[in-house]
């Protein structure tokens, strides 16, 4: 058993001895018989939450009524969930109760697909009912019992199911396949930010390329914002993400919105579709903004400069994308500007309000953007008693201003 596990045990061995049954379950359970990193490990007993906490001395309503309980123990926190059936999912989404039982066998047959459950047991021994096993060592990502219902029952196990055959590199069993390109348009019950969620994920997959193909070919792109209708783009964006991985939000993102040739302005609607962070549409706007002049010609000193702290996203997805352009070159010029934000600058409002005798105003910040713009530029030094000249004189020259 990893750390994880062995740290866990002392929780899971007293829920046993207090007389309930009590397991490993869901994605670490998967994940270390893959031989992956872990983060979380999940306990599944037969004990109510109330039981539960009549157990453990620290405990913390995390999610009580679906029976979770979170026990804190040597500064970890464990969520024990009891053994749970969902019932009656009459808007395709999230069951309209759940109910609590003791079996363990009620419980595994609610999940989603079958390497998502198996349960092991204190001494190791592992539970697997669906055939999970065979489907972990032919990487096989299958439904538990009929996909067709199981989809109907919770239509984001759709997209759940591109997304872990693209983290996993896991195929998607052909019924369960099927059921998806049957099933897609209930993708339309599903909220947007779950599906950005799952999306999100895979675009980061070690098989992101696969997933990404799986999702076209099974029609869900049709109902996800902004994609339908863009399955070119789509096929040359998963074919960039099978030469590298993209490793954060924004540059699984920014690369999005250049494969679907988004403009600038066109980028922040399609983003607020998907209900994306301000910072984020920030990042990938600027980014977006640099990569596009990037796609035309070289860019200018101002380009980049306005690039800013997106500079790293931007070349990141520069060298993701199909654009055979020199990063480090760009880079590097973004390093040697003269200044990277106006407050680099050796004269602010007030230096220059007093220094040329001018009355507060707009044309203190219309004089600092004149600087700035020749300072990144490389025309004008970046001292205050040549930027004072240089100010002076441009006042001269434009009188109205
Ligand atoms: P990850 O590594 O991404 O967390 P995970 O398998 O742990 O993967 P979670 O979303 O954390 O995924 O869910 C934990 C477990 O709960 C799953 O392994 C699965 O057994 C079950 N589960 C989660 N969501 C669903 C769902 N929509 N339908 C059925 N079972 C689900
Ligand atoms: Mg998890």
């Amino acid at each position: 058993l990893p750390l994880e596990f062995e740290n866990a045990l002392p929780i899971v061995q007293k829920l046993e001895d207090a007389g309930y049954e009590a397991y490993f379950v869901g994605g670490s359970v998967r994940d270390t018989l893959l031989k992956k990193p872990i983060h979380d490990v999940d306990i599944a007993t037969s004990a109510y939450p109330e039981e539960v906490k009549t157990i453990f001395n620290k405990t913390v309503d995390t999610g009580i009524e679906h029976g979770t309980v979170m026990v804190l123990d040597h500064g970890n926190g464990y969520e024990i969930t009891t053994f749970r059936t969902e019932s009656s999912y009459t808007d395709f989404r999230r069951p309209d109760e759940v109910k609590f039982v003791r079996q363990l066998a009620d419980d595994l047959k609610r999940r989603d697909f079958t390497v998502n459950a198996l349960a092991v047991k204190s001494n190791g021994e592992i539970v697997d009912l669906f055939d999970g096993l065979t489907d972990l060592r032919q990487q096989t990502l299958r439904a538990v019992g009929s996909a067709d219902e199981r989809f109907h029952e919770d239509a984001l196990r759709m997209m759940r199911a591109v997304r872990f055959a693209a983290q996993l590199d896991f195929n998607l069993d052909p019924e369960t396949k099927l059921a998806i390109k049957n099933n897609a348009e209930l993708l339309q019950n599903i909220s947007v930010e779950r599906i950005n969620v799952e999306f999100t994920k895979l675009l980061q997959g070690k098989n992101a390329q696969f997933g990404l193909l799986a999702l076209l070919s099974t029609g869900l792109n049709e109902y996800m914002p902004g994609l339908n209708h863009t399955e070119i783009d789509l096929w040359g964006y998963a074919e960039l993400l099978a030469v590298d991985q993209a490793h954060t939000d924004a540059e699984a993102w920014t690369l999005l919105a250049f494969e679907l040739g988004l403009t600038t302005v066109d980028v922040k609607d399609f983003l607020k579709l998907w209900k994306q962070s301000n910072e984020l549409i920030q990042t990938i706007q600027r980014s977006l903004d640099l990569l596009n002049q990037l796609r035309l010609d070289d860019a200018s000193n101002w380009q980049l400069y306005a690039t800013g702290s997106a500079i790293d996203n931007a070349l990141s997805v520069l060298k993701l994308s199909e654009l055979t352009i020199d990063s480090e070159r760009l880079r590097e010029r973004y390093q040697n500007l003269a200044i990277h934000q106006r407050n680099d600058l050796k004269v602010n409002g007030k230096i220059l309000k007093d220094k040329l005798n001018l009355n507060p105003g707009p044309i203190l910040g219309k004089l600092l953007t004149v600087l700035e713009q020749a300072v990144v530029a490389g025309q004008v030094k970046n001292d205050e008693t040549i930027l004072l000249k240089y100010a002076a004189d441009y006042l001269q020259k434009h009188p109205k201003v």
